[in-house]
């Protein structure tokens, strides 16, 4: 019989693909479902990812009895930087002894969670000041949502994205706060990626990725690289012969691959693309049936994945959304990160890919709240480019010396690693595609179209469109999204 725990436990938490972890026994959150199934699960807070999860009580084990034989098992530096802090919480008192009340709970709740338990909210790990909100917003479309969880900041965004996440049971880096990772220097560690890429223990579900652009590409050879069984299909099929030669099979068009696998990945071009992907002749719709699963990765427009996964599910399969932030060096490094939304059982039964591919992976919820998200996220970054673009003209026009510019960049507060990689992309005309600029211009106009639907202003992002079109106009659409700084010249 699994063993019992109380709220407030120091207890190792084993997650599929993870070793044992040292974490704590937690009340539930509400927007972390409980899974479903009979066997009695506990919620649990992961020291040093900062993250939660259910866990099945089989999986969790009593800390200080089972210490050395994990700490003997486990060598990696964030697996022992997570230890310490839990020896820290010790220290200082935190934790609950078994059998006693926590500290920190009026009324703790023992024993595992079951179907016709309630769920309290209550927080119990430590969180940050709750920040006021001075201002209040009608939420999405008359949501249901409520301000509160959907765009109140409760506490920092750091800590809410955690919140919303199922993590990737792989601890976060220090510098992980930096959504794009444009820089090659800036990723962690090659030993350190490898110490954690090695943890995955890759479904036994056969796996299909159409699309091998420049982020297909580096997503499907971090799948082969974790052990994963792949199928590949690209329009241009000369772009398969890399990934086949890595390991991969290849299929002939986009639905055999779909009739060959349980789980088919889409990363593509546009909305255009996509409709082409799903209905086309031979499409992915051809071969959907109960039991296979569709998950598009392709940054669009909610209304196309809105049709999609209506198309998807009415022929009884399941659907997800998840858009990646993340460019060229993330999809090669597997640093990726992955905004999902839709059928949650397909989000979990995609945990290693999600591994293998990102960093971290964001269940968001309904269809649509992940490409939301996205456009969101790829509007700011859209407007953040143009803004340097012509921050560079002016430096230039007013006789500054632009690797200087650069160089009082770096050590200001605009040292990040898209300031710095576009820097350097600008400062010697090298414009070679990590991002299409095309791409980039789409996500404003889909951006700029989501707002138009939610009678949002949004004065800079078209001005920053306008900029992009122009480079477009320029001959600019294939060269990297930096090359914008070409539309600043007069
Ligand atoms: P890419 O290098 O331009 O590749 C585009 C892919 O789409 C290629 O495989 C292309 O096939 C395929 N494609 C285009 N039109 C098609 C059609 N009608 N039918 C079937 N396939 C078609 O693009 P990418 O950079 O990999 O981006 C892919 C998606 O990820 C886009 O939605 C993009 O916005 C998003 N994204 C990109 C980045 C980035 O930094 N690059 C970051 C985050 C998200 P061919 O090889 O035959 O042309």
């Amino acid at each position: 019989m699994a063993a019992q725990f109380n709220i407030g436990d120091i207890v190792w938490a084993k997650l599929s693909s993870f070793p044992p972890w040292p974490s704590k026994i937690v009340r539930p959150k509400k927007d972390i479902k409980k899974p479903k199934g009979k066997k009695p699960v506990y919620f649990v807070f992961f020291y040093g990812t900062e993250d939660h999860a259910w866990v099945k009580a089989e999986n969790l084990k009593p800390f200080e009895e089972y210490k050395d034989q994990m700490i003997k098992a486990n060598k990696g530096k964030r697996f022992h930087q997570a230890v310490e802090a839990v020896e820290a919480v010790l220290r200082k008192g935190g934790g609950a002894k078994r059998g006693r009340p926590p500290k920190h709970s009026a009324s703790p709740k023992s024993g595992p969670y079951r179907d016709t338990d309630d769920i309290d909210h209550e927080e119990v790990v430590p969180s940050s000041k709750p920040v006021q909100k001075t201002y209040s917003r009608e939420p999405l479309l008359g949501k249901t949502v409520s301000p509160s969880t959907s765009i109140g900041l409760k506490r920092p965004p750091e800590s809410l994205g955690a919140e919303a996440s199922i993590i990737l049971k792989r601890p976060r880096e220090d510098n992980e706060s930096d959504l794009y990772n444009f820089d090659e220097s800036e990723h962690e560690t090659e030993s350190d990626i490898v110490t954690s890429k090695d943890d995955i223990t890759p479904t036994c579900l056969k796996i299909g990725f159409l699309g091998l652009g420049i982020m297909g590409s580096g997503m499907v050879r971090n799948l082969i690289k974790t052990g994963h069984s792949v199928m590949v299909w690209n329009r241009t099929p000369m772009k398969c012969r890399d990934l086949v030669q890595a390991g991969a099979s290849v299929g002939g068009t986009v639905n055999e691959v779909v009739a060959a696998c349980d789980i088919t990945f889409g990363c593509v071009a546009d909305p255009n693309a996509v409709r082409d992907l799903v209905f086309g002749t031979s499409g992915v719709l051809q071969s959907i049936r109960p039991g296979k699963a569709y998950v598009e990765m392709s940054t669009i427009d909610v209304e196309t994945v809105q049709d999609v996964a209506e198309s998807i599910e009415s022929r009884g399969g399941r659907f997800l959304e998840a858009p990646v932030i993340g460019t060229r060096k993330p999809a090669e490094d597997g640093m990726l990160v992955i905004v999902a939304g839709g059928d949650r059982s397909l989000f979990d039964d995609c945990e290693s890919c999600f591994l293998a591919m990102g960093k971290k992976a964001f269940y968001l919820g309904e269809i649509g709240s992940g490409t939301r998200m996205k456009l969101v996220a790829n509007m700011v970054l859209g407007s953040v480019m143009a803004g340097y673009a012509e921050g560079m003209s002016l430096a230039e026009r007013a006789g500054l010396d632009l690797q200087t510019v650069l160089d009082v960049f770096k050590e200001g507060p605009l040292n990040c690693a898209a300031v710095r990689s576009k820097g350097d992309a600008i400062l010697h005309s090298r414009f070679e595609p990590s991002f299409p600029l095309k791409h980039q211009q789409k996500d404003m106009r889909l951006a700029l179209a989501l707002g138009d639907e939610l009678k949002q202003s949004l004065p800079v992002a078209a001005a920053a469109n306008e900029m992009f079109k122009r480079a477009i106009s320029l001959g600019n659409g294939d060269n990297d999204m930096s090359s914008v700084y070409r539309a600043t010249a007069l």
